[in-house]
């Protein structure tokens, strides 16, 4: 779960880190407002859950009110990489010495946290790693001891900050490193991370995910997965109770049980396809949930043909196809289905789907037969014409 930069901003005030103070608005006349209660010179940025808007012209210093009005009437609709901002922060502008890099998050490989830092921050990081990797420092920390303030200070050595702040950028990252521990956060990002020329230490940007899994044990960070920003399918899957997450690709896909639908995923790319969906419909569906599984596929604009891979266990294959009915009924998808029913009550669900004589539903015995036959429809299918 991505946060925009000011509700990043919130947890690392929260944990003692050092930001500017500023407002969230959403139309001209309130970024006016909030930039005269601010006081000038106020920075205007783009709330999207994307980098680089600086780049892309979403990050402006104003100095006066027809500035501030200027760029937030600019910047509000502006179109950064796909996302449509909908939102501003405002924040009283900061003078800037230097621009400084912090990251934490977890290093699989390595199975520990990841504390990263550079002075060569504002800049696109992946640029320093690849150029001068000499000057990222990657610091694995003991998850059960956490970050002492004595590593911090010594990764803070090692990047040759400047001596009068190397205690700030210390402090910076022990708060940095609580917030990823104790938010349950996935990534904690600051860049850049400034010194003023009154030499403080302060986040000027944020970049945190806070894994949604763990939310549960944060009601105060409920609000914050912003419902504007969020896949409305993902949403609507979300209050309905489906395991589902919006892919890049055409081919909407169901299984149940997490294992086999990324299985699933991992063949279909495999045979060439490309797919628009995980969905595991999970153990005991029964005919209400594939049909609430297949509106949610189809709700998906992009999905040319849909793939069920089914293997029958506690899911009885015969439910599975009664709700595969059920929502042709309902729906009437104008795109093929692939199904492959395998497992507890197959032989009963083939007939009944045969029976039932789905007009372009089409059966596969293998997984990889399902996916050949997948990938070659969704070849075939041209622009989906809604039914
Ligand atoms: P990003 O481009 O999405 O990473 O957005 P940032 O929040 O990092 O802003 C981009 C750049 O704008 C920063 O690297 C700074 O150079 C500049 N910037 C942002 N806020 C301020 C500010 O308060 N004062 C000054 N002088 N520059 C700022
Ligand atoms: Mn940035």
């Amino acid at each position: 779960m991505d946060l925009l930069e000011y509700q990043g901003k919130q947890l690392f005030a929260r944990h003692g880190l050092n930001v500017s103070s500023g407002r969230a608005v959403t139309d001209v006349d309130d970024a006016i407002a909030a930039a005269a209660e601010i006081g000038y010179p106020v920075v205007v940025k783009a709330q999207v859950l994307i980098g680089g808007r600086g780049k892309a012209g979403g990050v402006k210093l104003a100095s006066d009110e027809g500035e501030t009005r200027e760029h937030a009437t600019n910047i509000l609709g502006m179109d950064i990489g796909g996302h449509i901002v909908r939102t501003l922060w405002i924040e009283h502008a900061s003078d800037i010495a230097s621009e400084y890099y912090a990251s934490v998050l977890l290093d699989r490989s390595a199975k520990q946290p990841l504390v990263m830092f550079s002075v060569e921050g504002g800049v696109d990081i992946e640029e320093v790693a690849e150029k001068t990797p000499e000057k990222l420092i990657r610091h694995l920390v003991d998850p059960l001891a956490g970050l002492s303030r004595e590593e911090a200070v010594q990764i803070a050595t090692s990047g040759s900050v400047d001596a009068d702040v190397i205690e700030g950028v210390a402090d910076a990252l022990v708060a940095l490193y609580e917030v990823w521990l104790e938010e349950d956060a996935t990534l904690a990002e600051i860049n850049p991370l400034i010194v003023t020329p009154e030499r403080e230490v302060r986040a000027l940007d944020s970049k945190v995910s806070l894994d949604g899994n763990a939310l549960y044990r944060h009601p105060e960070n409920q609000s914050l997965s912003d419902a504007e920003n969020e896949d409305p399918i993902e949403r609507r899957a979300k209050e309905e109770g489906v395991i589902y997450v919006k892919l890049d690709g055409n081919i909407g896909i169901l299984g149940n049980g997490a294992g086999l639908v990324m299985s699933t995923l991992d063949v279909v790319a495999g045979a060439g396809g490309s797919p628009a969906n995980f969905l595991d419909a999970g153990g005991g569906s029964d005919a209400e949930k594939i049909k609430q599984a297949v509106a949610l596929i189809l709700a998906n604009d992009a999905v040319t043909v849909v793939l069920f891979n089914i293997f029958g266990g506690i899911t009885r294959c015969d439910e599975v196809a009664k709700g595969l009915i059920a929502a042709f009924a309902d729906i009437k998808p104008s795109v093929p289905f692939v199904v492959r029913l395998d497992g507890t009550n197959d032989v009963e669900g083939r007939r009944i789907l045969q029976e039932a004589a789905l007009p372009n539903v089409h059966a596969a015995v293998t997984m990889n037969e399902a996916a050949e036959k997948v990938v070659a429809l969704a070849a075939g299918a041209g622009v989906r014409a809604r039914g």
